[in-house]
């Protein structure tokens, strides 16, 4: 394991480094710019992003398997996993809370849906919602109980191949975490398996690095593609104007959770300089934005928080894994404010629901379970959207209001995420076991 382990927020990586993050900024830059001269140009680039965005999601399930069998390994003993884990979940829990907390005093501020008629657009988007949500999304019924079943259920698989085979993350995660934890009880006689998984970890970490020097291309022709796309298509300026306070209240409250509230806990934790760990993080919270995907990210995030931010690489190896499949602090805050933003449309209408404190409490508690619900994917937190709305007995056609922003607004709800798990890491180290320290004679003592 040659990464270092350094605790100070110092930048060692150097120019180089600096280089790639820079470039691909202006990758973005450049396809947003030629997204807006030249649109059809722009689209016809979104066969290299798709080639960038399976290049990465090629890496996530072994990278997740082999970096949580050694981020336990590293601990020596499963038990000492006690500390950090708690921290980690306490971290992912306060975090998502405070974040829906901003959104919905925000929306209760900015009152985005004033002004317009939900109930007249409720029959119009119906069926495109359904077209693009399915039939059994919009369908389903669910209450709290019917939540947390089904979260329950999302830990396990009874297939490990099929799960990986659809990245499905979190049972690949509590596997790996049950298979290290029987490996270190075994010592000597599983030297091999031990040494195969740390060694397969390191060279996916290598390639990750490699694939990273790609990225600038990668994130130009996915950004391009997309947005490409969007102009060429036409309305949707448009349609931007339409539900503009909405999308300026999900983008205000990212920016609070992103600028002040991540920054002041972290500063509060570890008196790192949030502002620079910040900017050692762009690279991650670039691609993000570029694939509006935590989990296709997470490669890119974990190799940037070790060798840039020098997160120590343990907690990262198994904090960063789990958070980007439950720790969605972006996704919640928006779900909070899509749930009530429609629920103002309403006001006044018969479909009108009661927005006293009892519909913001249910409204807080879904918007969270739904964002631990969310998979890392594009988009998926339109599809528990649907949760949200049906909790407090909204009709779920009027997810249409917004699904036309929803892939922009996404990258930015991305980009937050992935930055609320690397902040995770960076404050999980502080709780982690104490080095073995090497004694006189050269042991180790733990
Ligand atoms: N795209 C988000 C992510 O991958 C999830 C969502 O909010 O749709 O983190």
């Amino acid at each position: 394991r040659t990464a270092p382990e350094n605790t100070g927020d110092g930048s060692q990586g150097g120019g180089r480094e600096n280089l790639l993050t820079g470039l691909i900024f202006l990758g973005i830059v450049l396809a947003l710019g030629l997204a807006w001269l030249a649109p059809n140009v722009a689209a016809s680039f979104a066969v290299g992003g798709a080639v960038f965005l399976s290049v990465l999601k090629m890496l996530v399930v072994p990278l997740v398997v082999t970096s949580v069998v050694c981020g336990v390994l590293s601990m020596g003993d499963v038990r000492k996993l006690g500390r950090p884990g708690g921290a980690t979940l306490i971290y992912y829990f306060c975090t998502t809370a405070i974040a829906v907390v901003t959104g919905i005093i925000l929306v209760n501020l900015f009152n985005p849906g004033e002004g317009i008629d939900g109930s007249a657009a409720r029959v119009a988007a119906g069926a495109e919602v359904t077209a693009k949500l399915g039939e059994k999304a919009v369908s389903e019924p669910a209450g709290i109980g019917a939540i947390v079943e089904n979260l329950l259920t999302m830990l396990f698989t009874d297939n490990l191949f099929a799960s990986a085979a659809e990245t499905d993350l979190l049972p690949l995660i509590v596997f790996s975490l049950a298979f290290a934890a029987v490996l270190t009880t075994m010592g000597a006689a599983v030297g091999t398996v031990t040494k195969f998984v740390t060694e397969a970890n390191d060279v996916l970490m290598k390639f990750v690095l490699l694939v990273m020097w790609t990225a600038p291309l990668g994130v130009f022709c996915l950004v391009a593609g997309q947005f490409g796309e969007a102009a060429a298509t036409g309305d949707f300026g448009e349609e931007m104007r339409k539900v503009g306070w909405y999308s300026a209240t999900v983008l205000t409250g990212l920016a609070v959770h992103a600028f002040l509230t991540l920054p002041l806990i972290l500063w509060v934790m570890t008196r790192r300089n949030p502002y620079r760990f910040l900017f050692q993080m762009g690279r991650p919270i670039l691609t993000a934005f570029a694939t509006a995907s935590s989990s296709a990210t997470l490669p890119v995030t974990m190799e940037t928080a070790i060798e840039k931010a020098h997160v120590k690489r343990k907690s990262v190896d198994f904090v960063l894994p789990l958070g980007a499949t439950i720790n969605m602090d972006g996704t919640a805050l928006y779900e909070a404010v899509a749930a009530l933003f429609i629920a103002q449309t309403l006001v006044g209408s018969a479909d009108a629901i009661d927005m006293g404190l009892t519909t913001q409490i249910i409204v807080a508690a879904t918007a969270t379970l739904a964002a631990i619900g969310a998979a890392g994917i594009p988009q998926a937190g339109l599809f528990t959207l649907i949760i949200v709305l049906n909790a407090v007995g909204l009709p779920v056609e009027l997810a249409g209001l917004i699904l036309s922003v929803d892939w922009l607004l996404d990258r930015f709800r991305t980009a937050v995420n992935v930055f609320g798990d690397a902040t995770g890491s960076a404050i999980v180290e502080k709780f982690l076991p104490d080095e073995p320290v090497p004694t006189a004679a050269g042991t180790m003592i733990a």
